[in-house]
């Protein structure tokens, strides 16, 4: 199909943000008989997918210490929940367990989902969070554990098919994807506005607004915009961080053993939630090798070839290259033998796995902003910019919520996210897991 010289939504990036974005807003239009999904394009520079929602374990939990992430991930699952089968999801609901260190945030994090109706319950205590352990999984041997946070809702989605569910979804509200695709320039008019995109295909003038949803590539479209490479940070005592780089990235780790799936089931042969455990227990390979005496973490859930998960993230250059995306080589030569002890460590049927590891498509690199969090906001009066620090594959409402924006109304939800909170001191609280994401 070819370009069009104009549309009157743009949305650039096919990830699970522009997707959702895209299809939300061909739904309010046509439900606030506004217009439809013909007035909506997407374009992406490889395909849908192509970028990290197409690599993304697709864990989908709400353990988080921040309460303006809780509730946007709330609206999140809600949403994930409304079509399981479109969406591929799957809502086997997630353990968090923690060490001493943890137990206020899990237990703060706890007591705000009860607050807004977030289906968990909080097991506190070195012996009770073994016994909730082993009535789930018998085999349960962590170490060092004394609090764990079980969220009955969420779970996990398959990356991949999940998009295409989003593209199916689009597709029906008559949205126009294109693919192969690549955005080269903003086109910025006297009034400060985007008046087009340019392509490698050609120029689309924006008739209304144009929405930025690149994943990892945030830093080059921000840079596209003129918006500032360092940024000052005003923290809420009045302190203020200067020159703070507004993107770094992080290679998220992550990997999978090949083992037949039925392995890693409940002890009534069911579904498993998926497991993310932290722990300052020392950690050895099942040969008795010591990989660390600090506090470690892995998270894990079953896939269809076996069992796949990841660890801490590491940090990667600022020049750092995407493409082709995904890029894989800078995982830590270490961390098959540490992910595969973190199982061992956590349930004797792992025992012995180290074999079953597959160098297999996952981990990748991912965008953060300055303090970690998303930043979701008008970035030109009439450019919207999704920027979700790597928060967001379980994030599929935020689309919603943005699709609400661009018609018009005001989203609580999204307001936390704003880019202004860095010069307000609006800062999200910060947590003690190891993880930039918690
Ligand atoms: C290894 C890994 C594991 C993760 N696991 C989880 C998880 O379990 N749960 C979770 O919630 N999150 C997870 N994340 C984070 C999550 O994947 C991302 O936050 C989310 O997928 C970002 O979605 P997006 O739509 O913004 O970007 P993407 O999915 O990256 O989509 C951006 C799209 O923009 C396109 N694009 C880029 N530049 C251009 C251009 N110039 N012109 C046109 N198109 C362009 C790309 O081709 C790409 O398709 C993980 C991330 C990684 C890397």
């Amino acid at each position: 199909m070819s370009l069009p010289v104009s549309a009157r939504f743009v949305v650039v990036g096919a990830g699970i943000h522009g997707l959702s974005t895209a299809y939300h807003l061909a739904r309010e239009l046509r439900l606030r008989g506004l217009g439809s999904g013909e007035d909506v394009l997407v374009l992406d520079k490889s395909h849908p997918g192509a970028g990290a929602s197409g690599i993304a374990c697709g864990v989908v939990r709400n353990n988080y210490f921040q309460p303006a992430m809780s509730e946007l991930m709330q609206a999140c699952v809600e949403v994930w929940e409304s079509d399981p089968v479109a969406y591929h999801y799957n809502a086997v609901g997630y353990i968090a367990l923690g060490a001493n260190v943890q137990e206020p945030d899990l237990a703060e994090t706890f007591e705000r989902q009860e607050r807004i109706g977030y289906r968990s319950e909080l097991i506190v205590g070195a012996d009770a969070v073994d016994d909730h352990m082993k009535a789930i999984f018998p085999d349960w041997r962590a170490q060092g554990v004394t609090v764990c946070l079980h969220e009955q809702q969420g779970g996990f989605a398959f990356n991949l098919d999940s998009v295409r569910g989003l593209v199916g979804k689009c597709e029906s509200e008559s949205v126009t994807i294109l693919s192969g695709v690549e955005v080269l320039e903003l086109e910025v008019g006297s009034d400060d506005s985007v008046h087009a995109v340019v392509t490698d295909r050609g120029r689309v003038e924006v008739g209304e607004q144009v929405v930025l949803a690149p994943g990892p590539w945030a830093k080059r479209f921000w840079s596209m915009l003129g918006l500032p490479a360092t940024i000052d940070i005003h923290l809420p005592d009045g302190e203020v961080v200067r020159d703070r780089p507004m993107w770094t990235y992080w290679n998220l780790q992550e990997g999978e053993i090949r083992v037949d799936a039925a392995l890693f089931a409940t002890a009534d042969g069911g579904a498993p939630p998926v497991v993310h455990l932290d722990t300052d227990a020392p950690l050895y390979t099942d040969d008795g090798r010591l990989v660390t005496d600090e506090l470690w973490g892995i998270y894990y859930k079953r896939d269809r070839n076996g069992v796949q998960g990841g660890a801490s993230p590491l940090t990667v250059s600022d020049d750092v290259v995407l493409d082709p995306y995904p890029q894989t080589t800078n995982v830590d030569d270490g961390f098959a033998d540490m992910w595969c002890a973190g199982l061992s460590h956590a349930m004797s049927r792992f025992e012995g796995c180290r074999p079953a590891y597959e160098t297999a498509r996952s981990g990748g690199v991912g965008a953060f902003t300055a303090d970690n969090f998303p930043v979701f906001d008008y970035v030109k009066p009439n450019a919207y910019g999704i920027f979700d620090s790597n928060h967001g594959y379980k994030m599929i409402g935020v689309g919603r919520e943005v699709a609400r924006v661009l018609a018009g109304d005001r989203s609580d939800l999204l307001y936390p996210f704003r880019f202004g909170r860095f010069e307000s001191g609006d800062l999200h609280p910060v947590s003690h897991s190891p993880y930039p994401w918690s």
